[in-house]
């Protein structure tokens, strides 16, 4: 009956109602929890950066790394930073945190180099946020000084969107970085929107391929076709060009082939804590078994 019927529905709806806001006060609640343990983790140094191979493609031969930010969560273990970073840009707290990965990661290479194992270049992600903060080249020139660093073993990842924000300011930036020897990445490159005469002016030094293009290659026709268009591209305008979460021998065999220069992911190695990844920097070379050289 009709009644009855009606009753169902509304209840449902009433159900799904409560559903709604029960994930969305879930998501509210670890928001809340994240952000005001945010300033506890810095001073306790919770936070700890992770360090992935970046490798040649002809020889194998560890060209540099990426640091990966973790939070080493005293209740909740290692949470990446895809559920941190989001909430620390929007509450005010990633320049802080990009300022400490700027540290950390320069007292590590010191550490490294003092230990006779040279890392030829660590690449840091930067938020978009940070990259507007006028410290920022300060920020990065000090720990260079205090360190006792060249800015050439470091280089900075921006996106697309960073780029296309403030073409002028972020050239502006990236100069003056140049100057200092630091060189510039593409980060996640072909998703974002960026015209490509800017890319021109901006002389980055490497691009690199999204893993989303790199997946289904050499299966998925499309993404062959964009993963080759980029590397003819990068190439052309006399770019390094790396790709992402590169997973398989045959990805890292259709990369080849297209002439890739440089392969991050899995294949090679996820990232690292310092300890383990320093037994491969006493290596040097990183060439995954399977990867037999022509
Ligand atoms: P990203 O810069 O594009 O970093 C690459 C991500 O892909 C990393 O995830 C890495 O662990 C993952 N990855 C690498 N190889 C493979 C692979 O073969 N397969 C798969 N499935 N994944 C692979 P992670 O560490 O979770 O970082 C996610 C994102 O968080 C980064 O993307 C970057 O945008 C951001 N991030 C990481 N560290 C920092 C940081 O220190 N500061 C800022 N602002 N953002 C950071
Ligand atoms: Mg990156
Ligand atoms: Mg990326
Ligand atoms: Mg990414």
């Amino acid at each position: 009956n009709a009644d009855a019927a009606m009753y169902a529905a509304k209840s449902a709806g009433r159900n799904n109602y409560k559903f709604y806001t029960a994930d969305l006060n879930v998501r509210a609640s670890e928001v809340l929890a994240i952000e005001s343990q945010f300033r506890g983790a810095l001073e306790r140094n919770e936070f700890v950066l992770h360090y992935q191979p970046q490798v040649d493609m002809t020889d194998g031969r560890l060209l540099g790394a990426e640091a990966l930010i973790r939070w080493n969560h005293p209740e909740q273990g290692l949470i990446g930073p895809l559920r941190f970073i989001p909430v620390a840009e929007e509450r005010g707290f990633i320049v802080a945190i990009g300022n400490w990965v700027i540290r950390e990661a320069c007292r590590q290479l010191a550490e490294w180099k003092a230990a006779g194992c040279i890392l030829p270049k660590l690449a840091l992600n930067l938020s978009a946020l940070q990259f507007r903060d006028p410290e920022l080249l300060s920020v990065i020139e000090g720990q260079l000084v205090a360190y006792d660093l060249d800015g050439a073993c470091l280089e900075i990842e921006l996106t697309e969107s960073v780029l296309m924000d403030d073409v002028e300011g972020t050239l502006q930036a990236v100069e003056a970085l140049r100057a200092l020897g630091v060189s510039l990445a593409i980060d996640d490159f072909g998703t974002g929107y960026s015209s490509l005469s800017y890319l021109k002016r901006f002389k980055a030094d490497t691009l690199k391929i999204d893993r989303s293009f790199v997946r289904d290659i050499p299966q998925d026709l499309d993404d062959s076709a964009i993963t080759r268009a980029i590397i003819a591209m990068a190439k052309t305008l006399n770019m390094q060009v790396l790709a992402e979460g590169v997973e398989t021998a045959q990805q890292w065999r259709f990369l080849a082939d297209e002439g890739c220069d440089q392969v991050q992911g899995y294949l090679v190695s996820p990232p690292l804590p310092a300890e383990r990844f320093e037994a491969v920097l006493r290596d040097g070379a990183m060439l995954p078994s399977e990867m037999a050289l022509p």
